[in-house]
């Protein structure tokens, strides 16, 4: 199974928020669409992602005043992406490499969607549930 398996099914929508918007307000965004992180665009480039971590870390380090900070203040800049023809082992492995869970999906610079580690599990135990079915089927024939 593979990146765009994923896409196909839950779309294109990506959240986003531009460098300015206040974290008070990502995390209005976070809670309201039940999402865990958005990414940061300027003028249509991923130039960061703000996940629930980066608001945690924010509030530790600053307490009530975080609510005030910007994106451009809490974001991860460096963003690691992934293509739509990437395998779910090798997202998988990047994810759990990088200690994220979210993972834009970028094909020559334009952004397709976005895939979080709960979109990877539920592929990955599809895939299982699907093998174990067919070789069922293969022992009950045989
Ligand atoms: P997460 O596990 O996705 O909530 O994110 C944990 C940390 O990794 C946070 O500091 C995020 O900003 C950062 N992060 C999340 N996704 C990515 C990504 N695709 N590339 C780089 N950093 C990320």
């Amino acid at each position: 199974m593979f990146v765009s398996d994923i896409l196909s099914r839950k779309g294109a929508l990506v959240h986003t928020v531009t460098p300015g918007t206040s974290v008070g307000q990502i995390a209005q965004q976070l809670s309201v669409r039940r999402i865990g992180s958005v990414l940061v665009l300027d003028d249509e480039q991923v130039v960061g992602i703000v996940s629930e971590r980066d608001l945690v870390r924010a509030l530790a380090s600053h307490g009530a005043a975080a609510l005030e900070l910007e994106a451009r203040n809490v974001m991860t800049r460096d963003v690691v992406t992934c293509d739509p023809d990437e395998s779910i082992d090798r997202v998988t492995e990047l994810m759990t490499r990088g200690r994220f869970r979210h993972l834009p999906v970028v094909r020559r610079g334009e952004l397709l969607g976005l895939v979080s580690i709960g979109d990877v599990v539920k592929a990955r135990i599809e895939e299982a549930t699907h093998e174990t079915e067919a070789l069922k089927a293969y022992i009950v024939a045989g």
